[in-house]
């Protein structure tokens, strides 16, 4: 991973108008200068997730986000709150099983690590939040390899942690 030695006050701003990052540090800069997201974590141990339950395999993988300053630097914006309100969680569950198919469904899915934006609609932000934003963060953090097609319990679990995530943001900013 580079070093990013000077923060740029301009960038810092514009992460912060774009409402998707509290606290903006060096390693949102680099994703967003570098890449998205794959090269700016450091090693994570691995976790055994076979045999636990699925809620408790999505509380332990929150916290182990949530020990990341990259990923727990996500939050939705206000218009993202408004818009999960409005849709409801069915509607944006049904988003997000779309649009993870979509974009980190394939084997090898097309510009990965460059597919998600960093806003846009709620499911994109708990993406980076939930390290479910490309193959590459998959991966490294859920122990899925790349190369192969997502098959529908693997895709069922990552919507349960980015519908998760949002529910949790939306808890801790009540409308
Ligand atoms: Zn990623």
């Amino acid at each position: 991973m580079h070093k990013v030695s000077s923060l740029s006050v301009s960038t810092l701003l514009r992460l912060r108008m774009m409402g998707v990052v509290r606290r903006p540090n060096s390693l949102h800069l680099y994703a967003i200068r570098v890449c998205w997201c794959t090269a700016v974590e450091p090693k994570l141990e691995t976790m055994q997730t076979e045999g636990d339950s699925r809620d408790s395999w999505i509380s332990q993988t929150l916290i182990r986000l949530s020990a990341s300053s990259f990923r727990a630097g996500f939050v939705l914006s206000a218009h993202d709150r408004a818009y999960a309100r409005s849709k409801g969680r069915a509607t944006i569950e049904r988003h997000a099983r779309e649009l993870l198919r979509g974009r980190v469904g394939d084997a090898w899915p097309a510009k990965d690590g460059r597919q998600t934006p960093f806003r846009g609609h709620p499911v994109f932000t708990a993406q980076h939040a939930t390290a479910t934003c490309c193959r590459g963060c998959i991966e490294k953090w859920h122990h899925i390899p790349r190369g192969t097609e997502l098959s529908d319990e693997q895709l069922d679990r990552l919507v349960d942690l980015v519908m998760a995530w949002i529910e949790g943001d939306l808890a801790s900013h009540p409308a």
